[in-house]
């Protein structure tokens, strides 16, 4: 009897052991695919020295555009450069990082948790541009579609960091519109626009909401006299409108469906 207990027990051991091996292998397999597509992206925005590099480029470049445009304006006119904030200013990449971690997605409550935190760091060289811009008598201008419920938490972020012009006449956050259209617009009613630099194409033209079969390849390619003239780019691989377009204009979209529909939109050979 007791042989026929010891026997039963051992068995039963290992059958829970096999459970607990098959649970573990397949949370496993879940958190190894689910924010499978941000882990490199988030890396290569954390940790390589050529996305530094990139964002010291482009304030270069901006700089060097400033300079130019200031010459071809009379004194007295007002001027002014346009920002996007998250990935142009701020580096939001740890928000990133927490999702792959806690295997969880943007939402509004995840996001609150981390820009209430007013912790996020400059990116290269915006700190050092928007008061250049500032000291030539340029006026900057941040329009973000962070919920104007974050103004206070972004301007202490960024106060805190050394950026210019924080006060709420020069922060335009999202209201009820995404697109930056109209906020722009109020801009250049009273100010010279001249540059504009964001990490989403829409942070400077309406014309890139929305994007069609393209991916609006088209609508670059058409207007590539813009980038590095009127318009510079930064670099966003963690997530932007070109992520929403292969998901069908969407981000509302399965974790699995989204990762299908990026293998299945890779040109091979
Ligand atoms: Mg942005």
């Amino acid at each position: 009897m007791k042989k026929f207990i010891l026997l039963n027990l051992l068995l039963l051991f290992v059958i829970v052991s096999c459970q607990n091996n098959t649970n573990v292998t397949n949370s496993q397999t879940q958190a190894d695919t689910t924010n499978e597509h941000l882990l490199m992206s988030t890396v290569w925005y954390q940790k390589s020295a050529e996305m530094r590099a990139i964002y010291y480029q482009s304030y270069n470049l901006a700089k060097m555009i400033i300079d130019e445009r200031i010459t071809t304006l009379d004194k007295n006119q007002k001027k002014a450069v346009i920002l996007d904030i998250d990935e142009t200013v701020l580096d939001n990449s740890p928000f990133e990082a927490k999702c792959i971690e806690t295997d969880k997605s943007y939402s509004k409550k995840t996001w609150n948790e981390w820009t209430q935190l007013s912790q996020a760091m400059a990116l290269p060289g915006a700190v050092d541009f928007t008061n250049y811009a500032k000291n030539k008598g340029v006026d900057v201008f941040y329009i973000s579609n962070r919920s104007e419920t974050q103004l206070a938490v972004t301007m202490k972020n960024m106060k805190e960091l050394n950026f210019p012009c924080v006060d709420s006449a020069h922060f335009m956050l999202k209201t009820s519109v995404s697109s930056k259209k109209q906020r722009r617009a109020m801009v250049a009613k009273d100010y010279n626009i001249l540059l504009l630099i964001g990490d989403n194409l829409n942070d400077y033209s309406e014309i890139y909401e929305k994007r069609n079969q393209n991916l609006a390849f088209d609508i670059v390619d058409k207007n590539k006299a813009d980038f590095g003239t009127k318009f510079i780019i930064l670099p966003n691989p963690m997530y932007g409108e070109w992520e929403n377009a292969i998901y069908g204009n969407t981000h509302k979209i399965s974790k699995e469906l989204k990762n299908k529909k990026l293998k299945d939109c890779l040109r091979s050979y």
